[in-house]
């Protein structure tokens, strides 16, 4: 069933944390709260777009939906229940917010206002990150919020960040290997990029943080995406939505308007050489599904000129018989 998403961004204005990564303003583009009204426009330009036979679904993205002005909150739920009642929004509606700001009484709340799914940004598992980087909750409060959304019978969703102030490699693996045993339905993953204004610019410039480059992030990503993926957990979203304030004025870090690309790209290449592992350097016929060519293969031929710097000169084909990630080599005589 195709889905269709319609999103609202719920900036928080007046945000008491300081996340050390924040500005918001630049992720977002825009800093304007939006009215009920707004909502409904929303959905009414959606309807006029013909989303017949989809799955819809109204999303309030920000980050901090159950933080914000209580009574604001629900002047923006209400806006949405004609669009629920009438069946339109029938994938009803999908917040994220903070793992401090969930409780019993705001989850009733939102149950009863036609939320299905609540995404959480836990950002990581390491209490130490957190703080070093002024999340302002722990891990035990991802724990607990996670638990008690799915015992209310939403479906959750659980963000990730790599490469923070103070985190290595071995800080993602542990936080995707928790959040793997807390069973979300879905995660995205958010490489730390650096913006202008935030305590991570501060601590970037003074020389203080190494942000990850795209090449570490790539290869940090790639070994996520294939430990979700083996978890049975979708991966939503990989990688800042591409805007142009971003593109154009990040500081440092993995930042590439194809990161996910880039990513399925280096789960080709390890596959691919972890199969001639061993065997004679010479031509190789690669065949994957058709669909993944250009992924095997890899931006500007990257995995193509990696394998022939080991004396494999490979040739990648399609075959409708293949899965997504499934490859077959044969020597070429
Ligand atoms: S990321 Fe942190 S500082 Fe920024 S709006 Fe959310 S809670 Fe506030």
């Amino acid at each position: 069933m195709k889905h269709a998403n319609i999103a609202v961004f719920v900036p928080h204005n007046g945000c008491p944390n300081q996340c050390s990564f924040c500005n918001q303003r630049t992720i977002s583009g825009t800093a304007k709260q939006p009215t009920p009204d707004d909502v409904a426009a929303a959905c009414e330009t959606a309807m006029r777009g013909g989303c017949d036979g989809a799955y819809v679904q109204l999303a309030f993205f920000g980050g901090s939906f159950t933080a914000i002005d209580r009574a604001y909150m629900l002047s923006l739920l209400e806006a949405a229940q004609p669009y629920i009642k009438s069946g339109f929004l029938n994938g009803g509606i999908r917040i994220s917010t903070r793992p401090d700001f969930i409780d019993e009484e705001v989850l009733t709340l939102l149950k009863k206002c036609g939320v299905r799914a609540i995404e959480l940004g836990a950002q990581s598992m390491d209490d130490n990150v957190l703080a070093l980087n002024k999340r302002g909750h722990t891990a035990a409060d991802v724990e607990s919020a996670s638990k008690l959304i799915k015992a209310h019978g939403f479906e959750l969703g659980l963000q990730m960040m790599t490469g923070l102030y103070s985190c290595d490699e071995n800080e993602s693996f542990m936080t995707a290997e928790r959040f793997i045993e807390l069973k979300p339905d879905t995660v995205r993953i958010y490489p730390t990029v650096v913006l202008p204004g935030t305590l991570l610019a501060e601590l970037y410039l003074s020389g203080e943080y190494k942000v990850h480059t795209l090449d570490q992030t790539v290869e940090i990503c790639s070994v996520l995406l294939e430990m979700f993926g083996k978890a049975g957990i979708n991966v939503i979203r990989l990688g800042l939505h591409d805007q142009q304030d971003v593109r154009e004025g990040y500081l440092a870090g993995g930042y590439h308007p194809a990161l996910r690309e880039l990513c399925e790209g280096e789960i080709y290449y390890r596959k691919i050489r972890s199969a001639l592992e061993g065997k004679p350097q010479g031509r190789y016929d690669i065949t994957v599904s058709p669909q993944e060519i250009s992924k095997a293969v890899g931006q500007k031929k990257k995995n193509i000129d990696r394998l022939a710097q080991c004396g494999y000169i490979c040739k990648v084909h399609g075959d409708e018989r293949l899965e997504r990630f499934e490859i077959r080599v044969k020597k070429c005589f």
